[in-house]
Formats: C-alpha cells, structure tokens, sequence
C-alpha cells in the first residue's frame, strides 16, 4: 500500500512538475538590442521575481517564454523540453497583465471560462474550474457581473482567476498590480502569496516594486541591460550583492556608494574616504589585502550606520562626526542624510531623536557589515 502510495506521490509530483530554463537569450528589435545575454533557471513551484530598472527588458524576457515574441538566440526549456519553437498555446503557459484585458461584453463567468471554451473543454468540467477558481480569489458573488461593475482590485482577480482555471504548468505576471491604489495592492500582495502556497505553482513575476519583490519572492532576479545581475533570496540579495549595481538598486534608502582608499598601518587595515578613516575588521584583511593603496567603492546600509551613542558594537577606529543635511521622518523611523563634504551616507534613527538639518553628529560605522567593490569589474570583494 505504501509503494503504491508513493507512485501516486511521484506520478503526481511529475505532472505538476514544472522547471524553466532559460538559456542565453538575446532579443533585437530591428536596431534595438533589448535583450543582451539573459539566463535563469526557475525551480519547480518556486515564486520567482524579475526586478530592474525601466527598459532592462523584463516585459521582453516573459513575452519570449509565452511565446508572444521570439527571440533572437537563445532558449526556453520547460521540464527539459525546448519549447522555443513552440506556439504560445502549446506551451501551458498563462500570462497575467497590469492592464486585466477583460472581455467587456462577457461577466465574471464567461471571462474566467473563455479559454476553456476555446479548449473545447466539457461545460461540467468548465464549470467546476471556475468555482475553484472563484472560491480561492473570494470572487463566486460576482460572476454574474460584468467587468464595468468591478472595482480595480476585483478585475485583477478575475483577471488572475482566468489564468487559474487553465492549471497552466508556469504563471507569467507583468507588473498585475500597478494599477491599484495602495492599500489594495497590499491586500493583493498578500492574497498573491496564499495563491502561491494554495496552487503549488511555478511562478515568474515581474515588478519595480521592491517591497513587492521583497515580500512575494522565494528567489529575485535582478537585470540590467538585458542581463542578469544576481538571483538569489530576497534577505541575501540584501545582505550580499554581488555588484555595485544589485547593492545600489536593491534596498530602500538606496546603499551610498562612495570611492575610498585602502591604507595599512601597523599591520591594520584602513579606509580612507578624504575626510575620515574606518579601521577594516580583521576577519576581512585576507580580501582586503591585495588592495593596498587602491581606490575601491565602498558602501553601507542606512541600519549599519549608527548614532555613536546608540551603537553596541566595538567603538575602536570606526567613528566620524558628520554633517547632517537632511532629515526625513519615515514614520517608524527617521533618516538622516549625512554629507562629508565629499561624499554623502544615509542612516536610519529613533523618531525621538531631535537631530535637525545642519547639526553635526558622531557617528558609528558597523564595520563587519561594510560592502566594498572592485572598481574596474563592479564585482563584490566583501
Ligand atoms: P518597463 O519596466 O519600463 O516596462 P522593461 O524592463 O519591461 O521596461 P521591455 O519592455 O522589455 O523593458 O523593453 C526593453 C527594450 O526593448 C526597451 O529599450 C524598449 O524600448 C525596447 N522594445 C520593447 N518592445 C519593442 C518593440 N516592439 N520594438 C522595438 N523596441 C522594443
């Protein structure tokens, strides 16, 4: 019985299974290299986000998996299987849009059941689909409604809900939820995330919004220029880009990315930004060592800047007074933007401190958490 059980398990498995390799993709439109060299594997039912500034061509790299576009070189693998010549229909793929595209003359119900019918799919089967659907979006009270009759955030459901009675093997989702207001788009985001865990689905997702990345993402990807910089975790996108690039892209308020000179003395380590030095930690001189006298790009996150009163780590040679130019109440938080004369830094502080615009403040460097890159290839040293 538990063999059997466990074939049912595999056989099952492999039927949902649905992994996407995405090799070497370049895309010319005409004179226009949209897509440089793009490569990305996505694992069976993981929630995959593609972030990157505007026109890095993100839109590019779904339109290619769906099949809406073809690519100049490259390749789309799904399951093992190369589906780059494969039309869009063949490839149980499902796209959903910012703009919901919903057939206006049709409700709810004929909205959702629409592809199936062109499936030729039986009406009991079609109607079951659909009030699945219908149940795991809390949409059933409005299937009778035509698209005029909903709101923003109920047209994205029904929107999604057309995608999800066709149990595609790979959700494709371009930017769905630009077009709602704030607070629905928090409430979709976390709607988002259960459908996620509900469907077991593989999904790619592509948005500028990085609390979205952050919250919907097993794994980001970040591109530039039609290439990927980095995939990996949200928390160690974060805490370990690869390049100068990730580390100033990803994370709010953006890293300061400042130029340095590595100095030694006495056997320790330095960095020199013109007006101030840091003592390097010890754990860090095997990297930092072969760069002795060179100019590096260094970089902090706001949270590793502390006031010196505040801070609880060692103190020893990581202190610079600063001017502060700006202070901006976040609410939770304030941050303050710090100006060297040279170069400027941006950290976070209690909303009880009576730190103004143009006061002076000592302050702590975290060091063990500092960032520095190579200045030629942009690439991470610590
Ligand atoms: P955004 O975040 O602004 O939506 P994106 O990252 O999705 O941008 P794409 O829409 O993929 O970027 O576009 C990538 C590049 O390709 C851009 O320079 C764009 O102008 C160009 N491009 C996109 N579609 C076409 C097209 N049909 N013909 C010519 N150029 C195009």
């Amino acid at each position: 019985m538990s063999k059997e059980f466990d074939l049912i398990k595999i056989i099952l498995y492999t039927f949902v299974m649905a992994k996407i390799e995405i090799k070497n993709i370049k895309k010319k439109y005409w004179k226009t290299l949209a897509v440089k060299d793009f490569s990305l594997d996505i694992n069976d039912q993981e929630f995959c986000v593609l972030t990157g500034p505007s026109g890095c061509g993100k839109t590019t790299i779904l339109r290619i998996i769906a099949g809406l576009t073809g690519a100049t070189e490259g390749q789309v693998i799904i399951d093992g299987k190369d589906v780059s010549d494969d039309q869009p229909k063949d490839r149980d793929i499902a796209m959903v849009f910012q703009n919901y595209a919903l057939y206006p003359h049709m409700d709810v119900y004929g909205n959702m059941a629409f592809g199936l019918t062109m499936r030729k799919m039986s009406k009991d089967e079609i109607a079951t689909r659909v009030k699945e659907a219908a149940e795991i979006l809390n949409i059933s009270k409005l299937l009778e409604k035509k698209p005029k009759e909903l709101s923003g955030g109920e047209k994205q459901r029904v929107a999604l809900g057309r995608a999800i009675v066709r149990k595609p093997k790979l959700f494709l989702f371009d930017e769905p939820l630009s077009n709602l207001d704030e607070k629905l788009r928090v409430q979709m985001r976390a709607e988002l995330k259960k459908i996620h865990d509900k469907l077991k689905a593989t999904m790619l997702y592509v948005t500028h919004d990085q609390i979205e990345a952050m919250t919907l993402g097993d794994r980001i990807c970040i591109m530039k220029d039609g290439i990927a910089q980095q995939a990996a975790a949200p928390m160690d996108l974060y805490g370990h880009p690869a390049n100068k690039f990730v580390a100033g892209f990803f994370g709010f308020p953006p890293m300061p990315l400042v130029e340095i000179k590595v100095l030694k003395d006495k056997g320790k380590f330095f960095i020199d930004e013109g007006t101030f030095k840091l003592q390097v930690p010890d754990t860090f001189k095997n990297k930092i060592g072969q760069y002795e006298e060179q100019v590096l790009t260094f970089g902090i996150r706001a949270e590793d800047i502390q006031l010196k009163s505040d801070y609880t780590g060692k103190l020893e040679n990581n202190t610079a007074t600063i001017n502060v130019d700006v202070v901006e109440p976040m609410g939770s938080e304030i941050h303050l933007y710090l100006n060297t004369g040279k170069n400027s830094f941006v950290m976070r502080t209690k909303i009880s401190s009576t730190i103004k615009s143009g006061h002076s403040v000592e302050v702590a460097f975290d060091m063990e958490k500092m960032h520095l890159f190579d200045p030629q290839t942009e690439k991470s040293i610590i």
